[in-house]
């Protein structure tokens, strides 16, 4: 027979892009090309082919539902063969062995020199199919099978099985954006949501040894590993924070211990930020959540960064972050109980109202920039891979 078994991928949000269609599509391609290394990808405005065999196919199709800017995977059939007699020849070789009752034709006629109209065409194949097999019924509502036809310039397409993608940008469509990732619940969210709109994630964590651990380090590897997999890897940068730190709560009132901290967080996520050209930062503040997430405080906090920042998350409940979470496989890891520097230092009535001035005032008595400068220059940066088989993977 000469059908040919193949993927075809529709591109949902990226269909309505006009002038930067072909940009976003050649970097689909790419990140499918990055994830599927050998496969054979072609492409058009309106849809992406991606030719396998069949023992691959699985496989193929749980990596494709982790990509961005895919909306539907559909599983088909090509043929050369285009005229009517050919596409009735190939529907009743594949419907004779499928198990239904109700269905409905559609058809889609991209080719506007076809002959029929697809009104048309469709009346006609219903018809051939209700006289051909045998105890057929239509049913345009609520249909078992819908039999979708696909008359292209070149080929027809015939196709009974779609697959949600993930839909979405594809990543780094966007440009790079800075995410803090710490070991919660919220970030890995924030990251996942960025990436979905194109971002390509770089992440910063900051540490605090002795205070704390390795462990706490692995875990946040263990959720930069499940966020590469959306991200066509990741790089972390791992920021010591134990001088600042110790600094801040040494010379600092214990009430504006959290809202400085997070003011050097930022400081340096901007300087890392902008040396490896990320046009923003993203986190998980959630607003109201703790006291370092009052609209007062985010904006105390934010002012001294000049470089946006994108808090995705920053309107959602805590059961619809860790729904997400959840989803995502993120959620087990980021409740494994490691202590995390914002945890370690907390005092017991941190300020919901700070003022620039104050912070300002309390900032004189560090020598911060310097101490910024030392662990900028000593910051660690890790590559981790979808395929990294690395100590952390006992956490996941
Ligand atoms: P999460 O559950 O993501 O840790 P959270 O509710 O614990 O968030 P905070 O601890 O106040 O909130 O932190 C707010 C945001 O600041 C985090 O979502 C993350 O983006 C960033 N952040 C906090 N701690 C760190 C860290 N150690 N390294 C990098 N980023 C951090
Ligand atoms: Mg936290």
């Amino acid at each position: 027979m000469d059908l040919e078994k193949i993927i075809f991928l529709k591109y949902g949000e990226l269909s309505t892009k006009k002038d930067n269609r072909n940009f976003f599509l050649k970097v689909l391609n790419n990140n499918i090309k990055k994830v599927l290394k050998d496969a054979e990808i072609s492409y058009d405005y309106g849809r992406m082919f991606i030719k396998v065999n069949d023992d691959d196919l699985a496989n193929v199709i749980n990596k494709l539902k982790n990509i961005f800017g895919i909306y539907e995977i559909v599983i088909g059939y090509s043929s050369k063969k285009r005229n009517e007699e050919d596409i009735c020849h190939s529907l009743k070789e594949l419907l004779e062995n499928k198990e239904f009752t109700t269905f409905k034709v559609e058809v889609k006629r991209s080719d506007k020199s076809f002959p029929k109209d697809s009104m048309t065409l469709r009346k006609d194949l219903g018809a051939f199919i209700l006289k051909n097999l045998p105890n057929k019924k239509v049913d345009v509502n609520n249909p078992e099978l819908i039999v979708n036809v696909e008359i292209r310039q070149k080929e027809v397409l015939i196709y009974f099985d779609k697959i949600k993608g993930l839909g979405g940008y594809p990543v780094s469509c966007a440009g790079k954006g800075m995410l803090m990732l710490s070991g919660g619940i919220d970030s890995p969210v924030a990251g996942y949501m960025a990436i979905k709109r194109g971002v390509k994630i770089e992440a910063i964590y900051f540490e605090s040894p002795p205070h704390t651990s390795e462990a706490a380090l692995d875990k946040v590897k263990a959720l930069a590993k499940k966020l590469a997999l959306y991200n066509n890897d990741i790089k972390l940068h791992i920021i010591n924070f134990t001088k600042i730190q110790e600094a801040i709560y040494q010379n600092i009132p214990k009430e504006y211990l959290i809202t400085i901290m997070r003011r050097m967080m930022y400081r340096i996520s901007g300087i890392v930020a902008s040396r490896v050209n990320a046009k923003i930062i993203v986190n998980g503040e959630s607003i109201g959540q703790v006291a370092s997430q009052t609209l007062t405080s985010i904006q105390v906090i934010n002012e001294i960064v000049k470089i946006p920042v994108i808090r995705p998350v920053a309107c959602f409940d805590k059961l619809e972050i860790i729904d997400i979470a959840k989803k995502i496989g993120t959620y087990d890891i980021s409740i494994l109980p490691y202590e995390d520097c914002c945890t370690i230092f907390v005092p017991e009535h941190p300020i919901i109202n700070p003022t620039r001035q104050k912070c300002e005032e309390y900032e004189k008595l560090i020598p911060y920039e310097d101490m910024i400068f030392e662990t900028v220059k000593n910051k660690k940066t890790i590559i981790i891979t979808v395929d990294d088989k690395d100590d952390y993977k006992d956490l996941l």
